[in-house]
């Protein structure tokens, strides 16, 4: 694996250079015609037995010799009688930090005169000052480099490093007739992580996937980050696709193994793009576009697989581009509506509630269909305000109804997984609040999925907004993966049979037993039904044969915009012989 972590000078022992010690026997004389004898000695270490004792500087003894009569006066003497009786003696496993804070504490002038190096007590050579100040710097430039070239977080390469080892990949490829692929890696809803375990934990994930995906390489394939959740692989002079192919798939199953990160077991899973290198006249750049493009369409194909890059994914991205781009806007320009679809007790006809659904008028594009903006918004994180906004207007518009004197109902709005979080509760009670609607008046919807991701937290959040008398209800029952034990747990009063169910039966012919199933059981879990979808008398008489509580779909309305609803709550439906009519109710 290329790593490439600094290169750590980190003890004095890097610095050791062995020059030959004197003794404090020595005499002057000898001393000094080494120092003329050898230019670069700086300094020369005075040892008994095997302890430095002293140290004797270049200059001093040099300057002293050059005045007259110094050879007949001093000649003779033994050395120590002018060492520098206290120099800096350090080990050779002192910090190269430690070091020089020793040598600044100690005075400059112990950077020109050096350092005695030991091991256990014992002299084993000096180091200049001039080497440390070299290794500092040196250290300091890797520390530099690394924070430029490399993520802090993961200690991989980032894209500044990848794009070079990528340009260089290619231009070998190249050479040498070889493949290059690249691998662009991005974790299924990541950011769900972050929300409800914060980012500590969110962190140390990363880092354990940064583990993983090392683990499943070889030496010289390069891994990076390009930020938050997007990992890249580079997978240089491979001999065709197919390893590719395999690298990755190799990647998704180790990913897929259960991650323990500090009390908790994380699932993750992930989207991989690849892109090959040679086809058309790509760069660094260009590739990783195309990996993303690809990986994008991964996601879109249902998450945790692997797509190869093709040209009309590009187009895709552009268009994911361009909402995302348009989005950040759309809530200050106020382009948001929201329509409301009734909800119909199938005893009476009456209308019971209403759901809230979003649209998005966007100025050039129309309307935009939630199915293709809130993942968007989801995946860059406005779907917090939009969902909060959505939720805000919702029930004022219900209290609103109410003020006119219109039956009261109680409103449905969709929540996303990232809006579970602990602080969904105050956020409908500041609502609440705000709008002076009754908590039993408000009804939130969630996936399956989004209970699953996080059971424990799930639990505890919708017993709080119980607390506060807020109802929850499982949208798109059947979709997901959820367990009759596991919603016994759940503090929810309605399931919504989601409306691929009722889709697929439209005459006697097909059948029933799904649905029915569904709503046997849920009656039998003291949970309310909702059908979504209904388009027909045909689906319609079944749902009431078995005892569907109520129904929600096109064969009633579509969903409309707040002033057309009036109308339907001041009525109900008549379902005379063949034909659905709205009544006085
Ligand atoms: P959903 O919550 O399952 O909403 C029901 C969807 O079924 C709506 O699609 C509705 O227009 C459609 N529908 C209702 N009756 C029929 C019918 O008889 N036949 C057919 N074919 N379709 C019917 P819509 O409005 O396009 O919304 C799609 C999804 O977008 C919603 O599914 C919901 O998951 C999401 N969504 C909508 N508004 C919001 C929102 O404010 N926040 C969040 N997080 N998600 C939202
Ligand atoms: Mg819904
Ligand atoms: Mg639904």
């Amino acid at each position: 694996m290329k790593q490439d972590i600094a290169s750590d000078i980190d003890d004095a022992g890097s610095l050791l250079k062995y020059v030959q010690p004197a003794h404090p026997t020595t005499s002057m004389l000898e001393v000094f015609e080494r120092f003329i004898g050898q230019e670069n000695l700086y300094a020369i270490p005075v040892v008994e037995g095997e302890t430095p004792i002293g140290l004797i500087n270049r200059n001093k003894l040099v300057e002293l010799f050059s005045k007259p009569f110094t050879r007949e006066l001093y000649g003779r003497k033994p050395i120590s009688d002018m060492m520098d009786a206290r120099p800096i003696i350090v080990p050779v496993d002192e910090s190269i930090d430690d070091l020089a804070r020793i040598i600044i504490d100690a005075g400059m002038q112990y950077m020109y005169d050096g350092f005695i190096l030991t091991r256990q007590s014992a002299y084993v050579g000096m180091g200049t000052g001039h080497d440390l100040l070299n290794a500092i710097t040196e250290r300091k430039q890797a520390h530099l480099y690394h924070l430029a070239h490399y993520d802090q977080l993961t200690g991989l390469p980032n894209r500044l490093l990848l794009l070079d080892r990528l340009t260089h990949a290619c231009s070998q490829a190249l050479r040498r007739e070889k493949l290059v692929a690249l691998l662009f890696i991005d974790l299924d809803r990541f950011k769900l992580v972050n929300d409800t375990h914060g980012h500590v934990v969110g962190d140390l994930l990363l880092k354990e996937i940064a583990g993983r995906l090392q683990a499943c390489l070889r030496r010289n394939d390069t891994i990076g980050r390009l930020g938050g959740d997007e990992f890249t692989v580079i997978l240089e002079d491979i001999p065709c696709v197919g390893v590719a192919t395999r690298v990755a798939e190799k990647i998704l199953q180790s990913l897929s193994q259960a991650m323990k990160i500090e009390r908790h077991e994380l699932f993750v899973s992930a989207s991989i793009g690849i892109a090959i290198f040679p086809f058309g006249d790509d760069t660094g750049e260009t590739l990783i576009k195309k990996a993303d493009a690809a990986m994008y369409s991964a996601k879109q194909r249902g998450r945790n697989c692997v797509q190869f890059f093709s040209w009309e994914m590009s187009a895709a991205v552009f268009e994911r581009q361009r909402i995302e781009n348009s989005l950040r806007y759309a809530l200050e320009r106020d382009e948001f509506v929201i329509h409301y679809q009734p909800l119909v007790e199938l005893g009476t006809g009456a209308v019971v509630g209403l759901e809230a659904l979003l649209r998005w008028s966007h100025p050039e594009m129309g309307l935009v269909s939630p199915d293709v903006f809130i993942p968007v918004a989801e995946e860059c994180g406005l779907i917090h305000e939009i969902g909060a906004q959505v939720l805000r207007i919702a029930c004022r518009q219900n209290r609103v109804w109410q003020e006119a004197g219109l039956p009261p109902v109680k409103i449905a709005v969709n929540l996303s997984a990232c809006q579970m979080a602990p602080g969904l509760p105050a956020l409908v009670q500041s609502v609440l609040d705000q709008t002076g609607l009754e908590p039993r008046y408000l009804e939130l919807e969630l996936t399956e999925n989004i209970l699953l991701e996080n059971v424990e937290e799930s639990i505890a959040i919708l017993h709080q907004l119980s607390d506060m008398g807020v109802k929850a209800s499982i949208d798109d029952f059947g979709t997901g993966y959820s367990s009759l034990s596991y919603l016994q747990r759940l503090p929810i009063s309605t399931l919504k049979i989601d409306r691929s169910f009722l889709k697929v039966i439209q005459s006697p012919e097909d059948d029933p037993t799904i649905v029915a199933t569904i709503i046997a059981m849920a009656h039998s879990m003291k949970l309310d039904v909702i059908a979504e979808g209904l388009e027909t008398r045909y689906q319609l008489e079944l749902l009431q044969s078995h005892d569907c509580d109520y129904a929600q779909g096109y064969y009633f309305s579509r969903p409309c915009p707040a002033d057309a609803v009036a109308d339907l709550l001041r009525n109900r439906y008549v379902i005379a012989g063949n034909a659905l009519r709205l009544e006085r109710g």
